[in-house]
């Protein structure tokens, strides 16, 4: 179910079947629903669920992905039905942003989104009495209410709020630590590239061929700095790191903003931002509005960008030629072929800031 248009809905399956790819899952089918509100008891509807019971009985899946928020009872019932394991949209991201976590502040951060999943969805059976008894109604405490299973799930959210506050204090802590690696960084003088853009244009593979490309130098800075910090060298051999953000998704869940804007921060103090766009999208542009949308919340207004319209070894060369002509610093690339690899390279060394020189030395 989606708010949007049917295209919207197949952009948001095909995300979403990439973001189970990321997480490690094999997609065997999909099945959209067109209906006005989602089915308040099985999301998709009693009719929609049968289907999706053969279907998956006949691929033998073992989890159904739902793009969207299902409430508890939603879940459920369609696991009811269904007989697998459903999940949603939400928590499958909530799963990826777990596993590229690599920082202690961005797996702090993700904690505290999963916990914020969580606590609504801790419902016990005194809980759902006297919410169909339309709250705590005349009388107090209704009948059920003060049951062993709410005793239970009371204590369980009162440890989940004591552990989300205690987050969110050592969240608070780690930002002039945060600060002081980036200045260290910056006096040493090491020039950085962040990469920023939509999960599946092909971040990764182009970070892999620019970190893999130059000789691994082992130093000691480096080991000190966030692990998702990379480094690069140019093709005259100046080092360069590159840091990973994670990638941007459609629908990114509310409980994700904060994380996501903590790896984002990362990209406001870069020298240069390195934005790979999928080419072969059917709304690139889009794409590319949309990442700048959120970029500018963080200000990087004033970090030269380059665009790596990726993917043109499958993308429609009139659209490739059309972004080319309208970006600034845009490169055609293709992580698969190797095409356009070079030259990013040699872009992305001229925009790097020059070595600052002591002036000490130029004095007579
Ligand atoms: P990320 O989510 O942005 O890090 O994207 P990945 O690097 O994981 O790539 C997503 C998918 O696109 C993978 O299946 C890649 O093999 C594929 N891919 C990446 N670059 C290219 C490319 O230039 N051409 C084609 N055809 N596929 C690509």
């Amino acid at each position: 179910w989606t708010s949007g248009t049917a295209t919207d809905a197949e952009n948001s399956m095909r995300e979403l079947a990439a973001l189970a790819e990321t997480a490690g899952s094999e997609v065997l089918d999909g099945v959209m629903q067109r209906r006005q509100k989602p089915d308040p008891g099985t999301f998709l509807g009693a009719g929609k669920a049968d289907e999706l019971r053969a279907i998956v009985a006949a691929t033998e899946a073992d989890t159904v992905i739902c793009d969207g928020e299902l409430s508890p009872s939603q879940r459920r019932g369609l696991e009811d039905i269904i007989k697998v394991k459903v999940i949603d949209r939400v928590a499958l991201i909530l799963d990826i942003f777990a596993q590229h976590a690599k920082s202690r502040e961005g797996k702090a951060q993700v904690e505290l989104a999963q916990l914020e999943y969580l606590l609504p969805r801790l419902r016990g059976w005194g809980d759902s009495m006297s919410r169909q008894a339309g709250g705590r109604v005349a009388g107090g405490a209704g009948i059920g209410s003060r049951g062993p299973g709410e005793t239970k799930i009371e204590l369980d959210r009162r440890r989940i709020r004591t552990r989300m506050a205690k987050l969110r204090r050592e969240i608070s802590g780690m930002k002039p630590a945060r600060e002081t690696m980036r200045s260290s960084r910056h006096r040493n003088a090491i020039p950085s590239v962040a990469i920023v853009g939509y999960t599946n244009a092909g971040k990764s593979s182009l970070l892999n061929y620019l970190t893999g490309a130059g000789v691994l130098v082992e130093n000691a800075l480096f080991a000190t700095l966030d692990p998702t910090v990379r480094h690069a060298l140019t093709p005259e051999g100046r080092s360069y790191t590159f840091t990973d953000t994670v990638g941007f998704v459609r629908h990114l869940p509310h409980q994700l903003v904060e994380a996501f804007r903590s790896t984002l921060e990362e990209a406001a103090e870069a020298d240069v931002l390195l934005h790979v766009v999928d080419v072969s999208h059917p709304d690139p542009e889009g794409q590319l509005a949309a990442v700048r949308d959120v970029l500018a919340d963080v200000d990087t207004s004033e970090i030269p960008e380059i665009v790596a319209l990726n993917k043109a070894d499958i993308a429609d060369p009139f659209v490739v030629e059309r972004l080319r002509q309208r970006e600034k610093h845009a490169v055609v690339v293709s992580a698969r072929t190797g095409h356009g690899l070079e030259e990013l390279r040699e872009v992305i060394a001229g925009l790097l800031p020059q070595p600052n020189v002591d002036i000490d030395v130029l004095l007579p």
